[in-house]
């Protein structure tokens, strides 16, 4: 199975749906022209159910195999929603609406699987129901888990779960993946220091909270340097230091600070949240301050199950025979972990070749990449569900 022949027809339709949403992104949750337009083709192939609504706006179909002997159930995942970017591509598709754009390739995704629901209820070629998901609100939102907490899963009893992403520096056509974790958990914090704000000089009547603040960030840098095993992955990135006085010579009161915490283990992050608040009431207690800490958990770990790891090899294997089974794990994050944390599945990249990284304003999705990516969604159905 190279890439499937039907897709080289229906390329120029796929190109046309994906240029389509370029041209109207929408954020997060606000999604509401692209679910309608999903859900719309999803009825004009046939699907034999086509739920809008779920997780906010996320649009569900199912599409049942010639025969149903094993019951098996698989899921396929795209993402729908764009990002608050000025777009810069000078394509004759840009975005029409400034500020907003698919600068994640969150297009192209949509409309490949939209590409391979087509197929799929033409051909009918498998044993089993397909769903296809697409869900909103993936950059940030958690649409992933809004469409989970709606009961996605049980209702329609989704055994296994697929989800793909474009990635920029991969040639077209190259697949790479791992097992085990793929992408981070990110989570995010917030410190507030108080202490006795007044006159700059005289700092003995004062407690600094700008000292205190600079203590901890730099207290904060050795639980990657010296508190965590150095072969597992972490991140403590503090972002934004905010005081209260905006004055030379005003020693402030309060100072905030937010920022970001990566990991790829359970253990490490548990482990980091708890050095986190150690670290910061510590480091206040000794300087004379108070410091609390917001500490809020965001996208869990991406964990790719081994066995399904190994399905999505295979078929990737098939489509293009271009496939890195063991890639670098990334310490960006994926709201596909949601429906990951609730069924075994995989998660794959695809290549984007040689174009701006995702979420610049000059990225684009390539065209190129639609007949890989919906072989890869179809051949998963068809590998995982033979005919009977
Ligand atoms: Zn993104
Ligand atoms: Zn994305």
């Amino acid at each position: 199975m190279p890439v499937k022949n039907r897709f080289a027809e229906l390329l120029p339709e796929i190109t046309a749906w994906r240029r389509d949403f370029h041209e109207h992104p929408e954020l997060l949750f606000d999604v509401h022209r692209t679910a309608a337009k999903v859900a719309d083709l999803l009825r004009q192939f046939g699907c034999d159910e086509v739920v809008e609504g779920i997780g906010r706006t996320g649009v569900v179909g199912v599409i049942k195999g010639k025969t149903n002997t094993v019951g098996r159930v698989v899921g396929l995942r795209a993402d729908m929603d764009a990002l608050p970017i000025i777009e810069q591509t000078g394509v004759p598709y840009a975005s029409k609406t400034p500020g907003k754009m698919h600068a994640c390739g969150h297009d192209g995704h949509t409309a490949m699987l939209l590409g391979a629901a087509k197929y799929l209820a033409e051909t009918r070629n498998f044993d089993g129901t397909t769903i296809v998901i697409f869900q909103p609100a993936e950059e940030g939102g958690g649409g992933g888990r809004e469409m989970v907490a709606d009961g996605m899963m049980d209702r329609w009893g989704i055994q296994e779960v697929y989800g793909m992403h474009n990635m920029p520096g991969i040639p077209v056509g190259h697949f790479a993946i791992r097992k085990g974790a793929l992408m981070a958990a990110a989570d995010q914090f917030e410190i507030t220091v108080t202490g006795k704000g007044g006159h700059a000089a005289k700092p003995h009547d004062c407690v600094d909270t700008t000292v205190v603040a600079a203590h901890i960030v730099v207290a904060l840098q050795t639980i990657a340097s010296r508190n965590v095993d150095p072969l597992k992955q972490v991140v403590v990135s503090v972002c934004t230091v905010e005081t209260d006085s905006t004055a030379h010579n005003v020693i402030p009161q309060v100072v905030k600070m937010k920022g970001t915490v990566r990991t790829m283990d359970h253990k490490v992050q548990d482990f980091v949240e708890t050095r986190i608040a150690e670290i910061v009431s510590g480091t206040a207690l000794a300087l004379g301050a108070t410091a609390t800490v917001n500490y809020a958990r965001g996208y869990p770990v991406t964990i790719n199950a081994d066995e399904n790891t190994d399905y999505a090899v295979e078929v990737a294997r098939q489509v293009s025979g271009q496939v890195d089974p063991d890639t670098a794990p990334l310490m960006g994050a994926e709201d596909f972990s949601f429906m990951l944390n609730e069924r075994p599945g995989a998660y794959i990249f695809v290549g984007n070749g040689d174009t701006a990284m995702v979420h610049h304003p000059a990225y684009n999705f390539d065209d190129n990449v639609i007949p890989f990516g919906a072989s890869w969604y179809a051949g998963m159905v068809e590998s995982r569900m033979p005919a009977a």
